[in-house]
């Protein structure tokens, strides 16, 4: 199928599940994944209108977005794969929203660097909810207190929480613990669902979902 068929089939699975949903966000934001595509697959997509995306790595992100962006306005680019203190100055620069917020080291970086560069993108704390050892995130009891210190200490501009259930697992469970810990918080916005579960996930109170083979196809990492 063609990227224009998936990205109107998910648009509609969107809106019916905020329809169906209790207390549905009133904006449900589609962040399309583009990790390994070709920068001709994506132009595709923003052709198509999308402007929300999201990419893993810093180092390939740069070699596709300058240039994407440069060509179209209003892109909004969201890094939600882990990110390394020495690549927070490039992740700055390039990101629009940062999801992966999780350990002091990496917010007093941002920090620092924001102050640097005049700028800073808007922030997600990732929460490893299935407190699994090979997953980035601060572990759910540490969340609140996390987000506190960045907002209060740092002066960081957490909007919200993003989480990725483990595999396998009912991620019904996860994200109700997502947006429990945002209310606690005091932070609006949830990034949770992927391709397998945005629908659910949106029935919990999402208000970004990361869509990236329901859109794109499966992903080559040959
Ligand atoms: C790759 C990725 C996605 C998209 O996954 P799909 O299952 O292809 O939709 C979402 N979130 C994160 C953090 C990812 O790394």
């Amino acid at each position: 199928m063609s990227v224009e068929e998936n990205l109107k089939i998910v648009q509609s699975e969107i809106k019916t599940a905020v329809s169906k949903a209790l207390m549905p966000k009133d904006h449900v934001q589609l962040v399309a994944v583009s990790k390994t595509h070709p920068a001709e697959h994506i132009q595709e997509a923003i052709d198509l209108g999308q402007r929300v995306f999201g990419e893993n790595r810093v180092q390939e992100a740069q070699g596709k977005w300058p240039e994407l962006k440069a060509k179209t306005s209003g892109i909004e680019l969201h890094l939600i794969g882990p990110l390394q203190s020495n690549k927070t100055a490039d992740a700055i620069e390039l990101f629009d929203v940062i999801q992966s917020v999780d350990r002091t080291k990496i917010a007093k970086e941002i920090a620092k660097e924001a102050k640097k560069l005049g700028k800073c993108p808007k922030l997600f704390v990732q929460v490893n909810t299935g407190l699994e050892d090979q997953k980035a995130g601060i572990a759910p009891q540490d969340a609140v207190a996390f987000v506190k210190t960045c907002i209060d200490d740092l002066e960081l501009p957490i909007v919200g929480l993003m989480c990725i259930p483990p595999n396998g697992e009912n991620p019904g469970p996860h994200f109700a613990l997502l947006q429990k810990l945002a209310q606690e918080a005091g932070v609006t916005e949830l990034s949770m669902g992927m391709s397998q579960d945005y629908q659910t996930a949106i029935a919990f109170g999402a208000s970004y979902v990361r869509v990236g083979s329901a859109l794109f196809g499966n992903r080559d990492y040959a």
